[in-house]
């Protein structure tokens, strides 16, 4: 169980670029990274696309005035020159920023903890990989929700045999957020998301999905795709080319089955993130609206509900609780595990500790470009009127 007591030597010096005042998603990242303030301590950032104000909502959250920078290449280049300047930085810029600003970030010598999905092409990921490696650092991706800890508990029960061999695999996320075209003339954020050159070749399928497919691989980590056929349309007609909805069907090498379920207009569904894992003993189902249970159905006997926290559980599950029985918890939680383990994959990264490197299960650079991967799989298989490809 975690109970904020430091896992790493001491507190990394973070900084942001991005997640300003309106952005959708930069308090999770602070409230993932300070959850625990053993781990991260942010000190600088270029919040903002405006300098003003992202120099105001900085201050406003307490970094120094002058570690408020106007852009991203001013702030690596005076962190640069200070002791004590920030060794890892978090993007959370819109998806056409983060090949350059990651780039830019590795040359500087710092850590990288990027958003998802990570680049428009894997030839960037890799790289982006190799330059991470040349220059010693690690490079994180946000699936923030992939660090709730009963999917860990889902792995632990699969790798067991406790469904026996997997045969079907559902994923599903979706809401109804974007069921018309209204949702791009409020939101300057949805505006972006169906502009193929700030979002890249997909709007759901790279901004919901890859979060469901790195789920399900880290719950199958053995289960790979061998082909996949992906239909997507635009309901909306003027995010054509990109698409609202998305289905997807994989096969995978071990004779599995899957369907993916991906869309923004899924009207009136709120929180519609679901996985259902088939063996051929029973199944395993779980759903972020209820992240602290997980469905465990064996074939003959009644259904069970595992609760979070539960003695009951794998110690690999139990390693990632936080607040113990009874008391509820959630998608923060499940961010201040990711960035938890952001933290020690750094340090062990700093120390040359390849043992932890090889053990820690967290989303890495690799764990990125598979999610870039899974992108351009289905856009292969979408512009060839859905016909079965090879998964590349
Ligand atoms: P947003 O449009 O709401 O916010 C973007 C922020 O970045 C704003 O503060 C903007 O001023 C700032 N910005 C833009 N360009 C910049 C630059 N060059 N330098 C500094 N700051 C800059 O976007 P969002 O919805 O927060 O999405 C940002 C990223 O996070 C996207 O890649 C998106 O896919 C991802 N995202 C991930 C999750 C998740 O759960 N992991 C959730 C939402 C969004």
């Amino acid at each position: 169980m975690l109970n904020g007591e430091k896992r790493i030597f001491r507190p990394l010096r973070w900084g942001m670029v991005g997640g300003g005042r309106h952005s959708q998603v930069g308090y999770k990242h602070r409230t993932g990274a300070l959850r625990d303030n053993t781990a991260f301590q942010l000190l600088a950032g270029a919040f903002d696309i405006d300098p003003e104000r992202g120099k105001d909502f900085g201050m406003n959250i307490g970094v120094d005035e002058e570690r408020c920078y106007p852009d991203y290449k001013t702030m690596f280049a005076e962190e640069a020159k200070r002791n004590d300047g920030v060794e890892v930085v978090s993007i959370a810029t819109p998806n056409g920023t983060h090949y350059e600003i990651c780039k830019a970030a590795l040359e500087a010598g710092l850590h990288v903890i990027c958003e998802k999905p990570l680049f428009f092409t894997s030839e960037e990921g890799r790289k982006i990989k190799a330059l991470a490696e040349e220059k010693g650092k690690i490079v994180g991706v946000t699936y923030g929700f992939s660090g709730n800890q009963m999917l860990l508990q889902m792995r632990a029960m699969i790798e067991q045999g406790k469904i026996g061999d997997i045969r079907i695999v559902e994923l599903q996320y979706t809401h109804g957020f974007s069921a018309t075209e209204e949702a791009e003339k409020t939101s300057e954020a949805q505006k972006w998301r169906v502009d193929p050159k700030i979002a890249g070749p997909s709007f759901v399928l790279g901004d919901l999905s890859t979060h469901t497919y790195y789920m399900s691989q880290l719950i199958m980590p053995h289960m790979k795709i061998k082909e996949l056929l992906c239909d997507r349309q635009s309901f909306v007609g003027s995010r054509a080319p990109l698409e609202d909805n998305a289905f997807v069907l994989m096969h995978y090498e071990n004779g599995a089955v899957g369907r993916l379920w991906t869309s923004s207009v899924n009207a009136g569904c709120m929180d519609g993130h679901r996985i259902r894992i088939v063996g051929s003993k029973g199944s395993l189902e779980w759903w972020d609206s209820k992240p602290y249970e997980l469905k465990y159905e064996v074939q003959g006997e009644p259904s069970q509900t595992l609760i979070r926290a539960m003695p009951y559980l794998d110690n690999l599950c139990n390693a990632d609780e936080r607040l113990g029985a009874l008391h509820v918890e959630g998608l923060s939680d499940a961010w201040a595990n990711i960035y938890l383990k952001f933290a020690i994959a750094i340090d062990a990264k700093n120390r040359g500790d390849e043992d932890t490197l090889n053990t820690l299960i967290y989303p890495d650079i690799d764990a990125g470009i598979n999610g870039i991967r899974w992108v351009e799989n289905c856009v292969r298989s979408a512009e060839k009127r859905s016909t079965w490809v090879a998964f590349q």
